[in-house]
């Protein structure tokens, strides 16, 4: 257990008045928490303190050579009122595995769940009380070594800031356009793709942006080597719908573990519906396409739960998916997701874990 000290803000900012104008990551809470960490002192003076900038030296690790990495989570309030975390103890071990492969120090998953659950309790209030609309939650942990060598930081900052974001879908949902990368990649083995590190969002801005420019809201991301089989999309993982199926690609290294991902998964298995996970050809998928069978493409994620694909581009080749509509499995998985996380259905796997 963490004894972690409480410094409330004497200056609490005005809530936000019109939760539908919240957008997402734009505004924050009063307070963050912090820890720090020292070689030979381990994690110590845990506590939550005003929100407030970091004072940091221009030498530190992290702004050169970007040893950082985060988590995504959500807080939920409930009809009656209780706010609720969605398997938080998965964020927490995946933030270990993000920890072993940057070479920062792990932080125990009972002291993570312990510190987002005790940080959003002081943040209560902040939770939006709008249909749809959460208290985004961002912990991260960082280098703050002073020194221009390359090498494993000495010190480091673990913190956790909150966002009341609005709902995803707040016009309802829009399926996307997809342009399938051929040129840059995101992830190859051996590298960091299975990590949520900061540098790996780096690397993927400038297929972004080129992507965006031409109308699509995201890349779908192929493997680093041949550049055949699809991974995932911007900062969601992928499933397709062929002739019945579902298939999406295997975390074995260059695919990030989606808590939704897993939870989709799970659901759908429940459903009697075969998941493959494994390789799947972007060929395939077109082939597939042009045969009638490509019958749903989504991606799984924590801010949207669920994205519908309507089209995807590759080289010069569009597949048009679903009229352009969401499909039936991707909106039940919707419709579940949402119900177990805002509490409006029952939670038969035991995900949701009460704030108190
Ligand atoms: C965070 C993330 C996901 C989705 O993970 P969730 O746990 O479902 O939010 C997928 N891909 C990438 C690259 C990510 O960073």
């Amino acid at each position: 257990m963490l004894d972690i000290k409480i410094e409330l803000t004497k200056t609490p900012k005005a809530k936000p008045a019109d939760e539908s104008k919240l957008g997402f990551g734009k505004i924050f809470t009063d307070h963050m928490f912090l820890m720090d960490y020292e070689a030979g002192k381990g994690w110590h003076d845990p506590r939550i303190v005003p929100y407030a900038p970091f004072e940091l030296d221009p030498a530190c690790v992290v702004f050169h050579y970007a040893q950082e990495i985060f988590e995504g989570m959500k807080a939920y309030r409930t009809a009656d009122n209780t706010i609720q975390l969605f398997r938080p103890e998965c964020n927490a071990a995946r933030m270990q595995d993000s920890s072993d492969r940057l070479c920062i120090p792990k932080i125990p998953v009972e002291d993570y769940i312990q510190a987002v659950n005790e940080l959003v309790k002081v943040e209560q209030d902040w939770v939006p009380h709008t249909d749809g609309a959460s208290l985004y939650i961002r912990p991260f942990v960082f280098a703050t070594d002073v020194g221009l060598g390359v090498h494993a930081s000495k010190r480091y900052i673990f913190a956790i800031i909150c966002a009341p974001s609005g709902a995803y879908y707040a016009e309802g949902i829009n399926p996307v356009r997809i342009y399938v990368e051929d040129e840059y990649i995101r992830a190859a083995p051996g590298l960091t793709g299975f990590t949520k590190c900061g540098g790996n969002y780096a690397a993927s801005i400038k297929a972004g942006e080129l992507a965006e420019e031409q109308g699509y809201a995201q890349v779908l991301w192929l493997d680093g080597v041949e550049k055949k089989y699809v991974e995932e999309v911007g900062s969601m993982n992928i499933m397709f719908k062929i002739d019945g199926k579902i298939y999406t690609a295997a975390t074995v290294g260059t695919v990030l573990p989606g808590v939704t991902r897993r939870s989709c998964i799970e659901l759908l298995r429940n459903w009697g519906y075969e998941v493959i996970e494994g390789k799947l050809a972007i060929a395939d998928i077109m082939q597939a396409s042009r045969e009638g069978k490509l019958e749903e493409v989504f991606g799984t994620g924590t801010a949207a739960v669920v994205s519908p694909v309507k089209e995807l581009v590759w080289k010069d080749e569009h597949a048009f998916i679903g009229e352009g509509k969401i499909g039936p499995v991707t909106q039940k998985l919707y419709d579940t997701l949402t119900g177990i996380q805002w509490g409006k259905l029952p939670d038969p796997f035991g995900w949701t874990r009460v704030v108190k």
